[in-house]
This record gives structure tokens, sequence and C-alpha cells, in this order.
């Protein structure tokens, strides 16, 4: 089905339930590169029709994660409060019931909708037989063909009643283009009688959706495949309302290592873990870009301008990616290893503890650049860098447990005696005095390699393996590198 509207206008139409997860963020992802790769509008639509469920703290948090993940929208919501940017408004559902209303009114009066006064007994009875009969569920409704005045009557007398959709009695089929799928074939068989209001006249999903994305003018609508079902029902109310529907792209659910659905036993599924765990915004949307999505090339590492520039529908395919966190951890790599010193401090900054200053060497500046270059190229996630400040700003040292294997080797006491001489006898530690000092223990001692660096990394930062010592002295004024050297000695000797 073409499109007939010029511009390009996709929504991310989250329900606040819950956090964001990864499958909605790259659904949020996918529509916001099309919006961007085709200078279209991206909007979002909160979808909060589900009274009972919704929750202003998720909402929050889903802004946020949204916001974090550097996908800005165009028209929608601005804040938790309600706060809207845009022409289409209001972006929220449960404000728009009275253009719900209006449609829903003009479904029952052409008789393509009717009041159901089937109590929820009825309805749970009628699932449970065809449960038994292994038959799908369709709702036969003994109010189907009354007469609106006199379902308006029992309304008047206090009944309750849903609105449901009429699906068609002479079965109709429904062909789309999914920009994912390709050719799909619905047939109106496969859904009833469908609820379309509730009985407190809150619209439901299907409803709400499609008179949204046709007030809205979307174009085009990019979500989980776990919608096609939604879509059917999507597309005979679009067609009962003789509205024109958007075109589809369902993407594939994205599995765990267990092959079923990503969920939080395959680590974390929501968005806001991975920024808990130090991952970064553009390393999270680079990785859920290539759930489902290849420009063709071998290429893995983009820069969100370089998605939106290479993002194209036909590089879409409906394999079902699996979540592999070791990639996403890999690609988190690149993307930090790529951060100028500057940006990669203020990533880490928020990060590390604040209970201790870096010990100033020159300038807090010049000591933050130093940090930076020495833990770059071993950072997988920010948090990584944590444990090496810590270890190289508390004023106190402490071992970890390679450390203390490391204090227990019978060469160790004498490079540590060696190391305090010569740091004793150095007044300013540059990188050559440093080198000449190791050449001198390494000589003294007949100790080198492994028995000669560890013992003095130790002696450093209180561990034995990780950063280099020539940077490690860059991060460490001599007077702190004696004081630590004699701790280590005691800790040596007792
Ligand atoms: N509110 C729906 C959800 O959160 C959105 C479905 C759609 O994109 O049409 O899954």
């Amino acid at each position: 089905m073409p499109h007939a509207q010029s511009k390009i206008r996709v929504r991310f139409a989250p329900s606040p339930t819950g956090t964001l997860h990864i499958g909605g963020a790259r659904t949020a992802l996918f529509n916001f590169l099309f919006a961007r790769h085709h200078q279209g509008e991206f909007i979002l639509r909160i979808e909060d029709t589900d009274t009972l469920r919704n929750s202003e703290t998720a909402l929050k948090q889903q802004l946020d994660d949204l916001k974090w993940l550097g996908l800005e929208w165009d028209e929608g919501i601005i804040n938790a409060q309600g706060e809207s940017i845009g022409p289409y408004g209001p972006y929220r559902q449960s404000e728009r019931r009275p253009l719900y209303e209006q449609y829903l009114h003009q479904l029952i009066e052409q008789g393509l909708a009717y009041y159901c006064f089937m109590s929820e007994a009825d309805v749970e009875s009628e699932k449970a037989a065809c449960k038994i009969a292994r038959q799908p569920y369709r709702p036969s409704s003994p109010d189907r063909d009354q007469p609106l005045a006199k379902a308006l009557e029992r309304l008047k007398q206090g009944n309750t009643a849903v609105i449901r959709f009429k699906a068609p009695e002479t079965p109709k089929t429904y062909t789309i283009e999914d920009l994912v799928r390709g050719t799909v074939t619905f047939s109106t068989q496969e859904a009833g009688d469908f609820i379309i209001a509730r009985t407190d006249g809150m619209p439901m999903y299907n409803f709400a959706c499609v008179i949204d994305d046709a007030l809205m003018e979307i174009s085009h609508v990019f979500r989980g495949e776990e919608h096609l079902t939604n879509t059917l029902r999507q597309l005979m109310l679009f067609d009962a309302l003789n509205l024109k529907p958007p075109v589809y792209g369902h993407a594939s659910i994205i599995l765990g290592a267990s092959g079923k659905k990503l969920s939080k036993r395959d680590g974390a599924a929501a968005c806001d873990a991975y920024r808990e765990q130090g991952y970064l915004p553009q390393a999270v949307i680079n990785y859920m870009a290539l759930l489902g999505w290849n420009d063709g090339t071998e290429q893995e590492h983009y820069t969100l301008p370089e998605l939106i520039q290479a993002f194209s529908t036909s590089g879409l395919n409906a394999a079902a990616p699996v979540f592999d966190l070791k990639k996403l951890t890999w690609l988190n790599h690149q993307h930090l290893i790529h951060l100028s010193p500057e940006d990669l401090w203020r990533k880490l900054a928020p990060w590390m503890p604040q209970t201790s200053q870096p010990p100033v060497l020159t300038t807090l500046e010049a000591w933050q650049d130093a940090f930076c270059r020495t833990v770059q190229p071993h950072l997988n996630t920010l948090l990584d860098a944590r444990r090496i400040y810590e270890a190289l700003c508390s004023p106190t040292l402490t071992f970890d447990e390679a450390a203390l294997d490391v204090l227990s080797w019978p060469t160790t006491a004498g490079v540590l005696h060696a190391w305090i001489e010569g740091l004793s006898s150095t007044q300013t530690l540059t990188p050559s005095s440093f080198q000449t000092l190791l050449k001198d223990i390494q000589s003294t001692q007949g100790i080198k390699g492994k028995a000669l660096f560890m013992p003095l990394r130790v002696a450093m930062i209180g561990m034995a393996h990780g950063t280099e010592l020539k940077q490690l002295i860059e991060l460490l004024p001599r007077d702190r590198l004696l004081d630590r050297a004699r701790t280590c000695q005691q800790r040596c000797v007792s």
C-alpha cells in the first residue's frame, strides 16, 4: 500500500506501564532513524488508556531513557507533567477521549460497532468452551444485532456495556507490504468481534491507535512483530472508518541466549540497566541498530549520524536477532576508546567515588587527562575505571587478592627495598628517571619481568594487574609513592 502523505511522520508510542525494554528502545530507534534519514518528523505519543497499569514513575523513566539514548523527538509530550510540543496534540491518549468518542459514535451509528452487555462471566465461559473445543475464541454476543435505540435504553437504565467492532460476516483479507517481512496477508477470520471501548468509555489500544495514527498523519509505523495481530484489527478499523493506514514494518522479536524472548533471565532486558552498568548511550544505540538491520557491509561500529545516514528499509530483515551482551560490551569498548580524554572524563566523572580527591601533581585537569589516557584502552564500561580511580585517590592502600599473593613471593621484599631506596634518592620522578630506576633494581636484584613489575604495581595501586607502570607514575606524586611503598613493605614483612 503506497502512502499518500509526502511528509514522513513516524511515532513511538509507548505505554507507561514499565521501564523501557530493549525491544521498545529498538522500535523507537528504527522510527527515529527513518525520520531523520528522510528529514521527517519523529513523534512521541503516550498510549495510556490502560489506566490500571499506568504509572507516572514509569512514564518519567521512559522519557529519561529516550533522552539518555539521544532519541530526541520533534512532537509529543516533553515531560511527565504532560506538557507537550507540536500541532497534533494532545499527545497523551487519556487526554484525547472526545476525539475517540466521535469516531466510536460514527461506527455505532453506521452499524459497524455495537454495545455489548455480556457479563464477564458469560465471556469467560464462552472462552472456556472454545478452549475445550480447541478453537480460537470468537465472541458471539446476543447484542450484535440489537437495535441501537434498545441498547441506549439499557444504558440509560444503568446497565454497562463495552463497544465491540463487528467483524465482517463474509471473510475478507488484507494484504500489506511490510517493510521488514514483505507481503503479509491477514484474514478477518482470525479476528472476532473485538472490543474497541471499555465499559467506562475509554477506548482500547487498537481503536485509539488507529484514530491517532490517522489524525496525526503518521506515514510509517515501525514496531515489534508482537503487534501483527493488532495490525489486522487496525486495518479492519481503518477500512471501516474510511481512513488510510500507514505503511508498517514489524521488526522481529529480540531473543535472549535461551532462544526465547529477551528477558531478565538473559541479563538485563531494560534500557536503564545498561545506563546503570556504565554503558554509553551511543554504544547501546549502535548495538540496537544491528538487531534486525544492516547496511550490507561488514561495518559494525557506527555513530548516530552514521546510522542516520546509512539507515534504509532495504537493510531491515526478519530473522530474529539474538541479544549478545559480549558484542554490546565490545561495541561499548569501541565507543569508549574513540572518546577524547575530555569527553571521557565528562562521562567518567559521575561514576567516580566522591570520597577521595585525586593527588594533584600539577593541575587537576592534567591529572584527569592522564587518568583518562591511562584507563581508556582497558575500559569495557565506565564502571571499570572506578577501582583504579579509588586505588589512586584513596589515602590508604588496599590490596586485592592477586596483590596479596605477590606480597608473599620470596623476591618481593628485595624489590620493594630497592624501590624505596631509589625513590628516596630521587626528587622528581620523570619517565626517564623511572626507567633508569627500573634498570638499577633489575641489575642489583637480578630480577626482571613479572617478578619486578608486579610488586611495583602492588606498591603503587594495591593491584597486581592492569595499568602500565610508566603511566602510574604520572598519576601519583613521589611522596605518595614512597608512602605506599613503605606500607607495602610492612605488609610484606608481617
Ligand atoms: N503502546 C503500544 C506498545 O507499547 C504501541 C504499539 C504501536 O506501536 O502501535 O506496545
